[in-house]
């Protein structure tokens, strides 16, 4: 029974240890311990004499935190790929049966078992590349009864101790369904999802961009499921900005995420607001995609969080660390800039106090890498590198 690590090196991102010279509270030769699943120690090896019988590794991090991941789906929709490659757009791959319709297909006819197993399997897999906590995105259901399929899994993956902690996001407005207006759309969501979805989802989430959902639209479902005790959280601005940024703000959402495009405006309504920039630089490497407006997002102090985004059509990927690799080769953020976007500010850009960084009293959520140094974290490994993964001092990863 694992109860603790020592390390040549332990990242504590506690910013009462950082400093320009040690950004990330880095301690060397250092050891974390753990008790009843919170921290009880955290500091040099020399001053924790019990030590001794701790593994030994060369890195130690807080448990990763993916903060934006549609994790929950069925089904693969690879053949996107190449209709993609050969320059084809979404309604190509809408033309062909694919795209969130397709997903949706998958979803209506796997059973929630079926469902819950797929994405329990996932979560593992994420697990071994490091991550301890996972937002996981309903919006493939888009029909009530299937919305809420989703969202029961979710759940009750959310309640199986030997997987990552799941916070469950509601996807209200993804996509318009067959046989809907989009007036009945929003009414239907109104009127019989939301209301079903608020025991199961901690936060609401919609798509604002051309093509996709208006600020009214979201304002409306937003709003609405805010007044019902649920958080927000939007995707605004992948392919234009048409204000997401601004009603994120207004809305008092947690995080904006994607803003491939978003002017200044925006910008400015996210640092006012306190609202996090969650960046997906996988998506905008699938899309080939120019990143977004990192300089100003960094210059106006907005919390930069770097999330996976997996999905089966524009992330297929389950790997956090990749995007982290992507976050500074792509979009130019510092290492450490990616690494306290997949920790402390992920951790606050989903409302949670207790992680994030190694502190005594926070939970021990925790990953020893088999890496020297945090910056080979930021190198696209593809291959898991992490000898233990402890989520609330549970290992749900342990070849240490
Ligand atoms: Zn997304």
């Amino acid at each position: 029974m694992i109860s603790g690590f020592r390390a040549s090196r332990i990242l504590t991102l506690d910013p009462s240890l950082s400093h320009k010279e040690n950004p990330l509270g880095a301690i060397e030769h250092g050891c974390v311990a753990f008790e009843s699943g919170r921290i009880t120690f955290v500091g040099n090896i020399v001053d924790y004499k019990e030590s001794r019988h701790f593994p030994l590794v060369p890195l130690v991090t807080p448990g990763l935190i993916d903060a934006h991941t549609h994790a929950c789906w069925v089904g693969s929709r690879h053949d996107e790929y190449a209709i993609r490659m050969a320059g084809g757009d979404y309604r190509d791959i809408a033309a062909r049966g694919g795209g969130i319709i397709a997903s949706s297909r998958a979803i209506a006819s796997a059973t929630e078992a079926d469902i819950g197993h797929t994405l329990r399997a996932r979560l593992l897999r994420m697990a071994a590349l490091g991550v301890t906590t996972c937002e996981v995105k309903s919006g493939y259901g888009l029909l009530p009864e299937l919305e809420l399929k989703q969202l029961r899994a979710i759940a009750n993956a959310a309640a199986d101790r030997s997987l990552p902690s799941i916070v469950s996001t509601f996807l209200a407005l993804h996509s318009i369904p067959a046989g809907y207006s989009r007036t009945s759309y929003i009414a239907t969501v109104l009127a019989e999802t939301l209301p079903a979805a608020v025991g199961l989802a901690q936060f609401v989430d919609a798509y604002v961009d051309e093509n996709a959902f208006t600020i009214d639209e979201a304002r409306l479902v937003a709003s609405a499921a805010r007044a019902n005790g649920l958080g927000v959280r939007l995707h605004v601005g992948q392919f234009a900005d048409v204000g997401g940024a601004e009603l994120a703000a207004e809305l008092g959402a947690l995080s904006a995420d994607h803003l491939e495009h978003v002017l200044g405006r925006g910008i400015e309504a996210l640092a006012a607001a306190g609202t996090a920039a969650c960046l997906l630089p996988v998506a905008s490497f699938t899309l080939g995609q120019s990143p977004p407006p990192v300089a100003a997002l960094r210059a106006a102090r907005v919390p930069l969080v770097v999330a996976s985004d997996a999905n089966p059509g524009t992330a297929p990927t389950e790997s956090l660390p990749l995007a982290l690799a992507l976050a500074v080769r792509l979009y130019g953020l510092t290492p450490e800039e990616a690494l306290i976007g997949a920790t402390r500010n992920a951790a606050s850009s989903l409302g949670l106090s207790d992680r994030g960084m190694l502190q005594i009293g926070m939970r021990a959520d925790i990953v020893a890498w088999d890496l020297a140094h945090e910056h080979a974290l930021i190198q696209p490994w593809g291959t898991p590198r992490t000898r233990a993964v402890v989520v609330e001092g549970n290992a749900i990863v342990n070849i240490v």
